[in-house]
C-alpha cells in the first residue's frame, strides 16, 4: 500500500505482522529473511545457513507467527536454542513481532528456573515455546504429550547446540513431535553432525545460504597490533584513550582475564563488568542490560558467556586475546556491526599467534590490516580533544553563571585570567597528564615490533628471539631519558620468565613509590632497564636490597649509560 512498506509487504504476510515489524524500526527484509520467509510460509522444510547478525531470528519468526492458528490455544511452534540468553531473546523478538495479534502467547522454557510455572504457561494455551534442548527434555520426562500438538520445529543456532552436547536430548524431541511437522534449522556452518541430523529429521529441504561477508563482516572495520602478552592492558588502555567507541565488548580466554582486565579499566574510570561462566545467570542478564542501557560501556566476557549477546550500542570489539578458531572470530566481532551499522574490531596479536591470524585471513577471505598502537602524540590530541569538547557546551553559557565569580576571583587572589583558568584547568583534569613529556612518562610499556614485511624476510622466529629483537632495536635507538629520572639495571630478564609488570609490582609494594614516578620498563632476554626518580634514588636502592621477584633477587643498580 504504502511506498515504504515495500520490501516486508511484498513477503505476504498478515498486516499487523508487517506493521509491528515495521514499528521496530525494520525498513526491509535482510536477505536472509527475503529468501526463507517464502519457503517456510509455502510449507517447506528448510536448511538455513548464515552467520550471526543476519537476522535469522525473524526469518522463522515472522512466517510462523502467520502460521499459527490463535484461536487454538495449544503449543503449535517449537522453537529450539542453545542457550537460556538466545531463548529468551527469541521469545522477546516473537513477541515483538506478535505485538498487533491479540492473544498470541509466548512461553520461554530453561534451565535454572522452576519447572512447574514454565509447564503450567504451556498447557494455559501458549501457541509458541521457545526452549533450551535439556530443560524441555526435563518437562518431557514428566509429560510425554507436552509437545504432541506441535507442527512447527526450528532449530536454532544448530551447530552451537550440538557443541553444547544437545544432540541426545534433540533425538527424543523429534521423537515426541508429530512427524507431520514441519522442521526449520539454522546454523551458521554445516559440519556434517548436521548435514545428518537433516537427513534423519527433515524432509526434502530447501537449502538458503547467505555468504557470511554480505552482511557481518563488510560492515565492520578490522585490524589487529602486534603486542607482547605482558602488555595488553596497557595496550588495551591506551588504545581505548585514542578509539571513539560507544560501547565494547572485550574478549579474553579465562575468567581470570576478564576480572584482570575489567579491574584495570575501572581503576582508570571506565565503566566495565566481567562477563564470565562463574558469575550468577541473573548478575549476567544485569550486565548486559547494563550495556544497553548505558551504565556501563564496556564489558570484557570470554566467548561462553557472550554467546548470543546482542546489543546495538556495541561500536568496537576488542580481540584481547585469540579466539580459539576462525568461526568463533566471526562470531565475536559479530557483535559489532549488527544489523548493517558500522562497527571496529581489533584483534591483539602475540609473536606466537601470527599463524592463527593468517588462518582467520584465510577462512574470512579478508585481510585484517595492522594498525599500530597510538604514540603519546596520538594520546594527548585524544586527551585534549574530550577535553575541549567537554567544556564547548559550557562556553556559551558559563560566563553568565559564574562570570562575576570569575572576576571577583581574579581580584581575591590577585591574579591574571590566565593563571585563574590554568588553575581551574588543573583542578578539572584531575592529574591527567596533558603534556607530551608527561603523556610519554605515563606510558613506560612500549610494545613495538617491525612491521609484517620486513619479518617476513627475515622468517619464522620464536617468541623469546622476538624479544631479543625488540632489545636490538631499543639498543639501537636510545630511548631519551626524561628530566631527573635515571636508568637502573637488574639482571633479571625474559629468560628468569619476568615481565614488566612483576617488576613494577614488586617497586610499588617494596619501594613505596608512587606509579607515575616509574618510567618505562625494558624487559630484556638477559637483563632489565627501569626509569626511576633521581631524587632518592639510593634510600630506594636500599628499600629495595632485598627484594625478590619470580623467586630471585631483584639487585637493582643505577645504569650508567656510556
Ligand atoms: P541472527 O540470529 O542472524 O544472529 P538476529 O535475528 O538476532 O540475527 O538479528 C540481529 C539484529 O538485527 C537484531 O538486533 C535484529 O533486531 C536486527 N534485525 C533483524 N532483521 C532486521 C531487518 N530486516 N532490519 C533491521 N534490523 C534487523
Ligand atoms: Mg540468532
Amino acid at each position: 500500500m504504502t511506498q515504504e512498506t515495500g520490501g516486508f509487504a511484498a513477503l505476504d504476510l498478515n498486516p499487523n505482522i508487517v506493521a509491528a515489524v515495521l514499528a521496530t524500526g525494520y525498513e526491509e527484509p535482510s536477505a536472509i529473511q527475503q529468501q526463507s520467509i517464502p519457503i517456510i510460509l509455502a510449507g517447506h522444510d528448510m536448511i538455513g545457513q548464515a552467520q550471526t547478525g543476519t537476522g535469522k531470528t525473524a526469518a522463522f519468526a515472522l512466517p510462523i507467527l502467520n502460521k499459527i492458528d490463535v484461536s487454538k490455544r495449544e503449543p503449535q511452534a517449537l522453537i529450539l536454542a542453545p542457550t537460556r540468553e538466545l531463548a529468551l531473546q527469541v521469545a522477546t523478538a516473537f513477541e515483538t513481532y506478535a505485538k498487533q495479534m491479540p492473544g498470541v502467547n509466548v512461553v520461554a522454557v530453561y534451565g535454572g528456573a522452576p519447572m512447574g510455572p514454565q509447564l503450567r504457561a504451556i498447557r494455559n494455551g501458549a501457541q509458541i515455546v521457545v526452549a533450551t534442548p535439556g530443560r524441555l527434555c526435563d518437562h518431557l520426562r514428566r509429560d510425554e504429550k507436552v509437545l504432541s500438538t506441535v507442527q512447527y520445529l526450528v532449530l536454532d543456532e544448530a551447530d552451537e547446540m550440538l557443541k553444547l552436547g544437545f544432540m541426545d536430548d534433540l533425538e527424543v524431541i523429534f521423537d515426541a513431535i508429530p512427524a507431520s511437522r514441519q522442521t526449520v534449522l539454522f546454523s551458521a556452518t554445516l559440519p556434517s553432525s548436521i548435514r545428518s541430523i537433516a537427513e534423519r529429521h527433515l524432509r526434502e529441504p530447501k537449502h538458503v545460504k547467505i555468504q557470511s561477508k554480505t552482511q557481518t563482516v563488510t560492515a565492520i572495520d578490522q585490524a589487529h597490533l602486534m603486542v607482547h602478552a605482558d602488555q595488553k592492558i596497557p595496550a588495551v588502555l591506551r588504545l581505548l584513550e585514542v578509539e571513539e567507541f560507544d560501547a565494547l565488548i572485550a574478549f579474553v580466554r579465562t575468567k581470570q582475564a576478564t576480572l584482570d582486565l575489567a579491574a584495570a579499566l575501572e581503576a582508570k574510570g571506565y565503566k566495565a563488568a566481567a562477563l564470565n561462566g562463574d558469575i550468577a545467570q541473573n548478575q549476567r542478564e544485569r550486565v548486559i542490560d547494563s550495556l544497553k542501557d548505558g551504565r556501563l560501556d564496556i564489558v570484557v566476557a570470554t566467548d561462553v558467556a557472550a554467546r548470543g549477546l546482542d546489543v546495538p550500542r556495541i561500536t568496537h570489539v576488542f580481540n584481547v586475546d585469540m579466539p580459539y578458531d576462525p568461526e568463533s572470530y566471526v562470531h565475536r566481532i559479530g557483535r559489532t556491526g549488527r544489523a548493517g551499522r558500522d562497527g571496529r574490531a581489533l584483534l591483539l596479536v602475540t609473536p606466537r599467534e601470527r599463524r592463527m591470524l593468517q588462518v582467520i585471513e584465510r577462512v574470512t577471505g579478508q585481510k585484517v590490516a595492522e594498525a599500530r598502537l597510538p604514540n603519546a602524540q596520538a594520546v594527548l590530541d585524544a586527551r585534549i580533544k574530550k577535553l575541549t569538547s567537554s567544556l564547548a557546551p559550557l562556553v556559551a553559557e558559563a560566563e553568565a553563571t559564574h562570570g562575576e565569580l570569575f572576576d571577583r576571583l581574579t581580584a581575591d587572589l590577585g591574579c591574571s585570567a590566565r593563571a585563574l583558568a590554568s588553575a581551574l584547568l588543573r583542578k578539572a583534569t584531575n592529574g591527567q597528564a596533558l603534556d607530551l613529556a608527561a603523556v610519554e612518562r605515563e606510558q613506560p610499556l612500549v610494545p613495538s615490533f617491525a612491521p609484517r614485511g620486513e619479518r617476513a624476510e627475515r622468517g619464522e622466529r620464536t617468541e623469546r628471539s622476538d624479544r631479543g629483537d625488540r632489545g636490538d632495536r631499543e639498543r639501537r635507538a636510545p630511548m631519551p631519558l626524561a628530566e631527573g629520572r635515571v636508568r637502573c639495571r637488574t639482571a633479571l630478564g625474559a629468560r628468569d620468565g619476568i615481565a614488566a609488570k612483576n617488576l613494577l609490582g614488586a617497586i610499588l609494594n617494596e619501594g613505596g613509590l608512587a606509579r607515575d614516578a616509574i618510567g618505562r620498563i625494558q624487559v630484556r632476554d638477559s637483563f632489565s632497564l627501569i626509569e626511576l626518580p633521581e631524587d632518592g634514588l639510593e634510600k630506594l636502592l636500599s628499600k629495595l636490597k632485598d627484594t625478590r621477584v619470580a623467586g630471585k633477587q631483584l639487585k637493582l643498580r643505577r645504569y650508567r649509560e656510556d
